[in-house]
């Protein structure tokens, strides 16, 4: 199965991949879903909320901050590797990622297309004028939460897409223009958040071949051409050394 792949992936055809979570387990990154995804006994879901948010931004910046001093310590494992290597060897290639953990960029990966943003950016709360729209910041821990913007002493926000949000224009006509491709890979992902789940359906719908790794199971994987069980570090590390 994973020869024929690599034999079809030696052609060069044109690569898209998007990839959750489980391709940051082996990094120590607790999944969402997971048992370690919890922080003291708070669900994500009800944490990353604008609701949340306003009604105690405290609380959420305490724990973005904290994810952030985790993510500050962790290193790309061998599944960035592969992907940063294929971004460089394929003519065509594109990675949409959910994570927000940056974990890619850090790899080498070239232009992520970050779907859900990422957690080492910020922005003004009111988008007041005189800051730009978002912009880096990788201060760890804040001294002070929450954090001030230092344009106009308001609160900042992560640059993060929360559950009940948009995707940003410019994010979602790159990810469509992803769709159009030869092998689309979905990679450590539930399949469950949507619309980021409805993109490997729409791919294999204008005809690529669509290849899922994941250790279980998911909603997607019975309408899928390929389901490969296991872990992305070791799947992808094995058809990358048949390549
Ligand atoms: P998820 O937690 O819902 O699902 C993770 C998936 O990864 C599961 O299906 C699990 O079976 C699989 N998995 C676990 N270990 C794996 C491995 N070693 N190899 C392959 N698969 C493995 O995550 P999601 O689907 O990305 O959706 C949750 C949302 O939460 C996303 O929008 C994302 O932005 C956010 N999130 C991001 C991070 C991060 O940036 N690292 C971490 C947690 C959640
Ligand atoms: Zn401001």
């Amino acid at each position: 199965m994973l020869d024929q792949l690599a034999a079809h992936l030696r052609r060069n055809p044109r690569i898209s991949v998007i990839t959750g979570a489980g391709v940051s387990a082996a990094s120590g990154v607790p999944t969402f879903r997971g048992p370690k995804g919890l922080w003291r006994n708070f669900r994500p879901e009800s944490l990353a909320t604008p609701e949340a948010f306003h009604r105690d931004p405290k609380l959420v910046w305490e724990w973005y901050n904290w994810r952030r001093q985790v993510l500050s310590e962790k290193k790309p494992n061998r599944a960035h590797e592969v992907l940063a290597k294929w971004s460089r060897r394929f003519s065509d290639f594109k990675l949409i990622t959910q994570n927000v953990d940056g974990l890619h960029e850090r790899a080498g990966t070239q232009n992520v297309i970050r779907f859900h943003g990422s957690i080492w950016e910020v922005l003004c709360l009111k988008r007041c004028e005189a800051s730009p729209s978002r912009w880096w910041d990788e201060t760890v821990p804040y001294p002070e939460i929450p954090p001030k913007c230092p344009y106009c002493g308001g609160l900042i926000r992560p640059g993060v897409v929360w559950f009940g949000e948009g995707i940003d224009q410019n994010v979602m006509r790159q990810s469509i223009e992803a769709l159009d491709c030869d092998v689309f890979f979905t990679i450590g992902t539930s399949s469950l958040v949507y619309p980021a789940a409805a993109l490997v359906h729409e791919a294999k719908a204008r005809g690529a071949y669509t290849v899922e790794i994941n250790v279980e199971a998911t909603p997607a994987s019975e309408q899928l051409d390929l389901a490969l069980q296991g872990a992305a570090e070791e799947i992808l590390d094995e058809i990358d050394r048949n390549l």
